[in-house]
């Protein structure tokens, strides 16, 4: 599916702070370990917010539903 990208820094600062540290690893199977480097998409009817986990490095990624 085609990935339109979109502009996460010109969300909130605080909407952008409760994306970096609300999240799920699959990695380390933990929430909330919080991400870096944020980029943000849309792909079809959903928006993802994906980054990499501040502990392991692995990608993360939020699903946000409209
Ligand atoms: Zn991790």
């Amino acid at each position: 599916m085609e990935r339109t990208k979109r502009d996460f820094f010109s969300r909130p600062a605080a909407e952008q702070q409760e994306f970096l540290t609300q999240t799920w690893c699959d990695k380390c199977q933990q929430p909330d370990l919080g991400m870096t480097d944020p980029t943000e998409y849309a792909e079809g009817e959903k928006v993802l917010i994906e980054g990499k986990c501040c502990r392991c490095g692995e990608v993360v990624a939020t699903e946000l539903i409209d």
